[in-house]
């Protein structure tokens, strides 16, 4: 049993799932990591039943604040079904498609992240209550999704912090095959599951390519830290006269180079350049380059509060760069990742970089995380990824 300080139940009291070490006053009796723990306030109230994370600094996280619900493989069954309901009302259940199928906190399930690519699910424990329910939550993912494999990819340093191991494999079913193909607003994509960046594909981005494709018809586009081309892909299918991807990545854009294929866009239409993004936005800069629309979705930039400032800047710094290649009358599509970059920041971050690149111009989107990413009410930190569009003037 874990007994808050006084005065620490605030935030539980507004469902919100997190307990830090420094909230807690006491630990009665023996728990072994991932056990299920009775969460009580400082006059042993219940409050909360809760995954214990011993080896975090978030030393549990809450699965009920319902004292009658026991944790069990029937509770993952009911979360998981609702988390499968969502995505059906969503229209994001075509059997060709993918989707996140289950998104940690978004969906009540703390720690847990599920990717559906096709008939083929890929699964990331990332804390230890999930972990301890592993055989149940792959169960209950069989049985409400009937899917032909599930496969690990929980090889992700974020394990360390609960004291996990990394780890990845076939779980259930048949191995996916490399790569997994799926079609995503009429484009098709492949992925490779087993080594490709988190899952294997950023559905995160899925509106977002879609909002670049409207943008794109007849446009000259440059598409920074491609990944395997997604925003390139959308951009072609859409009409866009030429697209020029750049990533450090060489099997990144190996698949970027499958993708155009499969999508039967001719090559000459799209150069996929590998390299630093930094150091490829100033060569195109002093070649003398323009493009009509100018994408920029780099990796997180902020991984803690420390690293804020120098953050910023390197999100100032490429958007500037992007900025000074536009055209007259050119649009920039720039994201953060970072849950710590508040839109508002990141709206004033972008304001200063065309103030420096000497630009005037309107934003015209604003972007976030597609919708089946979505953030619980109660805890806010589970929104994280921004966009801007901005069209500069004639
Ligand atoms: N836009 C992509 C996702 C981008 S993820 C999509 O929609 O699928 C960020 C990408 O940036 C990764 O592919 C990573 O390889 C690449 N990357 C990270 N740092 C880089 C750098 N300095 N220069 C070029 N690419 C970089």
């Amino acid at each position: 049993m874990l007994v808050l300080a006084p005065g620490r139940e605030k935030s539980l009291l507004r469902r919100h799932v997190w307990i830090f070490s420094g909230a807690i006053a006491d630990v009665e009796g023996e728990a072994a990591p991932g056990d299920n723990v009775t969460v009580v306030d400082s006059k042993h109230r219940f409050l909360a039943r809760a995954a214990w994370s011993p080896a975090s600094q978030l030393s549990a996280r809450v699965w009920t604040f319902d004292s009658e619900e026991t944790i069990d493989a029937d509770f993952f069954r009911r979360r998981i079904e609702a988390a499968v309901e969502y995505r059906k009302f969503l229209k994001l259940d075509a059997p060709e498609g993918g989707c996140r199928l289950v998104h940690s906190e978004g969906d009540a399930l703390p720690g847990l992240v599920v990717d559906r690519y096709g008939e083929y699910l890929v699964v990331q424990f990332l804390s230890a209550g999930v972990e301890r329910f592993r055989a149940e939550i792959v169960a209950a993912l069989q049985e409400v999704t009937g899917a032909k494999g599930i496969y690990e990819r929980s090889d992700t340093s974020i394990r360390a912090k609960e004291g996990l191991e990394e780890r990845k494999g076939l779980l259930a079913g048949t191995e996916p095959p490399n790569p997994v193909v799926i079609v995503e607003n009429g484009a098709k994509y492949a992925v490779d599951v087993r080594h490709g960046q988190k899952s294997g594909f950023y559905f995160d981005q899925r509106d977002s390519r879609a909002a670049v494709a409207a943008l794109s018809a007849g446009k000259r586009v440059l598409n920074a830290f491609s990944y395997t081309g997604g925003f390139g892909v959308a951009a072609l299918l859409a009409g866009a006269e030429h697209v020029v991807n750049i990533d450090s990545s060489a099997p990144a854009l190996k698949l970027a180079r499958h993708n155009l294929e499969m999508n039967r866009i001719a090559p000459t239409r799209c150069e996929n350049l590998e390299g630093d993004v930094f150091t490829e936005l100033r060569r195109l800069t002093e070649a003398g380059e323009k493009f009509d629309l100018i994408i920029l979705d780099p990796p997180k930039f902020i991984e803690s509060r420390n690293a804020l400032v120098k953050g910023c800047r390197a999100y100032q710094d490429i958007a500037r760069l992007g900025f000074g290649l536009l055209v007259p009358g050119g649009v920039l599509v720039n994201f953060s990742c970072s849950g710590l970059m508040t839109p508002e920041l990141f709206q004033k971050i972008t304001a200063d970089a065309a103030l420096e690149a000497g630009v005037s111009g309107r934003f015209i989107r604003h972007l976030e995380q597609s919708p089946d990413h979505p953030t619980s009410p109660a805890v806010p930190e589970g929104f994280y990824l921004k966009g801007l569009a901005t069209r500069i003037d004639l």
